[in-house]
């Protein structure tokens, strides 16, 4: 008897316009997760089907649960489409199982099939009730649905269900450039904007020798938590030492983080621009620290015109740790080395800047040529999903 992982694509159908470009690109995602694996892939409008070995099955699985795009999947037995065929493999299925109360239910997309679902379902209960002993239809709580899907040339009996990553295929939108620091709530916002079908590439400051190796090879780490959702990624490492101690040496101590994050947010405005990125994205979430207050997002915000995105801006922090525990980020945000944002974090960091207090210090030192120099000199990592877990630094 032979099965076949059924996905449902969920969402995508929705996208009514774009539904080809969602399902080739949902395709090519599951074909790049799957590489290495002996699978055989075929698609039809709501439906892709893959065709696996048994003892692959799990394997298969846990890469499944991470493509974004399948709302739904099932382990199916596969049966041509023929009303003799079809209650011929629903009594051999049902023989091994055990349950006490069932119900059928059909779904007729193949409309040239000459019998209605409900005429089915009833025909198909028929079946079950007089091939096994001691059972009876429950259509409210039944203990073993039976589903069956009537399509073109083949047909589906399955009786599981298994919940997909949800959310649309990566690379249905153009590329974003998320911040990624050593913190819980930047990996969330990634997964989120991948969620989105967003591409992502992920850009670290660091301020060697205020940091360390560790901060930074935390980073990669999280990269790779984030990598099990797309393909590899590209982390892009800025040195901000320069930039970070000429801020200090010039502007008012209370105004060095805004200065600071509006020199990150220029710096994510031309890396965007040198690798095809269309919006920045970051871990700010309103409220949580000095800048982070809308009074904050917006005077460090004044300096680019690209969106950025904030997908947790607005979630409480609890509610960003159980996304980061899902995702197995946690753990590796939680290791204490310094990031350079916490180096030189000052005593009284304005709460409620101002766009012309914040001008006034940035007249203080010549920024522009360090800000070329970082974009120029910045040095890329080409991170791949690891199997092996997170250790070394533990
Ligand atoms: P996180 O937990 O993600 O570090 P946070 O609560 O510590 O966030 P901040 O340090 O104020 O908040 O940073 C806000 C956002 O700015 C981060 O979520 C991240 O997107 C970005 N960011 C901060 N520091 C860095 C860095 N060193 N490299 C890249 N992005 C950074
Ligand atoms: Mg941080």
């Amino acid at each position: 008897m032979k099965r076949v992982i059924l996905i449902k694509y969920g969402e995508l159908s929705t996208k009514k316009g774009n539904r080809n470009f969602f399902i080739s690109t949902l395709e090519k995602n599951i074909k790049n997760k799957l590489e290495g694996f002996d699978v055989s892939i075929f698609k039809d409008r709501s439906r892709m089907y893959i065709e696996f070995h048994e003892s692959d099955l799990d394997k298969i699985k846990e890469k499944l649960d991470c493509v974004f795009g399948i709302h739904m999947y099932h382990i199916a037995y596969i049966v041509e489409t023929n009303i003799d065929a079809i209650k011929e493999l629903l009594i051999r299925l049902v023989k091994d199982l055990d349950f006490k109360t069932f119900k059928v239910e059909v779904k007729r997309s193949n409309k040239s099939f000459p019998i209605h679902s409900q005429e089915m379902n009833h025909l198909l209960g028929g079946v079950v009730l007089k091939n096994k002993e001691g059972i009876s239809v429950d259509v409210h709580h039944p203990e073993l649905l039976i589903k069956v899907e009537i399509r073109n040339q083949n047909s589906y009996i399955y009786f599981n269900a298994y919940n997909g990553a949800g959310g649309y295929p990566v690379g249905t939108q153009p590329k974003g450039m998320l911040m990624l620091s050593g913190g819980i709530d930047s990996p969330v916002s990634g997964y989120l904007a991948l969620k989105r079908g967003i591409p992502i590439d992920c850009v670290y400051f660091e301020a060697i020798p205020h940091t360390s190796l560790e901060a930074r090879n935390k980073v990669i780490e999280l990269s790779k938590k984030l990598a099990k959702y797309t393909n590899e990624i590209h982390l892009h490492v800025v040195n901000f030492t320069k930039i970070q101690e000429e801020i200090y040496k010039n502007c008012h101590p209370n105004y060095c983080i805004t200065i600071m994050r509006r020199m990150m947010y220029r710096i994510m405005e031309k890396l965007a621009i040198k690798y095809h990125g269309l919006c920045i994205i970051n871990g700010e979430s309103v409220g949580q620290v000095a800048s982070q207050t809308l009074t904050s997002m917006r005077v460090i915000n004044e300096v680019t015109c690209m969106p950025v995105l904030r997908p947790v801006a607005c979630f409480d922090k609890l509610e960003i740790i159980s996304l980061a525990k899902k995702i197995d980020t946690y753990n590796i945000s939680i290791l204490p080395y310094e990031d350079c944002c916490t180096v030189f974090v000052p005593k009284h960091p304005v709460i409620n800047p101002s766009l012309e207090q914040a001008h006034l210090e940035e007249e203080k030192f010549d920024f522009e040529p360090l800000i070329e120099e970082a974009v120029l000199e910045v040095n890329t990592i080409v991170v791949k999903e690891e199997n092996h877990e997170f250790s070394d630094l533990l």
